[in-house]
């Protein structure tokens, strides 16, 4: 166990999950953003009761869950009840991050977040790892995964915060234009860089 918190972020299709993934397999604890934010609101959880009693029955599915598109619908262009949404959600989202991670079994836990900057989450870690890729081979490999257009991929790089801004604010970088082989040699020695901080915390 330990308090030593890494956060791995990086521009989408930069490789954050298949890194992160990498660290799993040598035993590290990883907490994933994504994965809490969606818990946070899931059937029969507090999130989702308050939401329910602030925007209806209506933003509910026929099954239960949270139809995330009719909420999306309901904040897109009313900030008040984007506001209020946030708000609700961000400080249950870092208590439950916080939550996971002080369960963590190995010598140093990752706090996976793909806007890790963007939403002043480097605050809960001790230091931060960026995925780093060129623009052109991101929108590739997303285009690849997510069967998206060029268009749709360059709109949410400019939405999140630039590669020139993150490699500024990073304390690690991890260039993942190479093969997954040469990305797992440079895995392993971060892990061994961040044990030994670990071990001194
Ligand atoms: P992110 O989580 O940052 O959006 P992913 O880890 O999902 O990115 O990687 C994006 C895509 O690129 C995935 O399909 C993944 O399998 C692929 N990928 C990641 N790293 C490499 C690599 N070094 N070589 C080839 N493909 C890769």
């Amino acid at each position: 166990m330990s308090n030593f918190i890494v956060g791995l972020t990086g521009g989408i299709g930069s490789g954050k999950t298949t890194v992160a993934n990498l660290f799993a397999e040598l035993g590290v604890t990883l907490v994933d953003a994504d994965i809490v934010s969606r818990e946070v609101v899931a059937k029969g959880s507090t999130g989702l009761n308050k939401i329910v009693e602030h925007f209806g029955s209506s933003i509910l599915l026929p099954t239960g869950d949270l139809d995330r598109a009719a909420l999306r619908e309901r904040i897109f262009s009313n900030s008040q009840e984007r506001e209020w949404l946030n708000s609700l959600l961000h400080p249950m989202i870092r208590e439950e991050m916080l939550a996971q991670l002080k369960k963590a079994t190995s010598p140093y836990a990752i706090l996976v977040v793909p806007l890790l900057f963007e939403n002043g989450l480097d605050r809960l870690v001790n230091c931060t790892l960026v995925v780093d890729i060129s623009p052109a081979l991101q929108t590739k490999r997303t285009m690849d995964r997510d069967s998206v257009s060029a268009e749709q991929v360059q709109n949410i790089i400019a939405s999140q915060a630039s590669r020139a801004d993150k490699l500024a604010r990073a304390d690690d970088v991890i260039d993942n234009q190479g093969t997954i082989s040469a990305l797992k040699s440079k895995v392993a020695l971060l892990h061994n860089k961040y044990l030994k901080l670990a071990d001194r915390t």
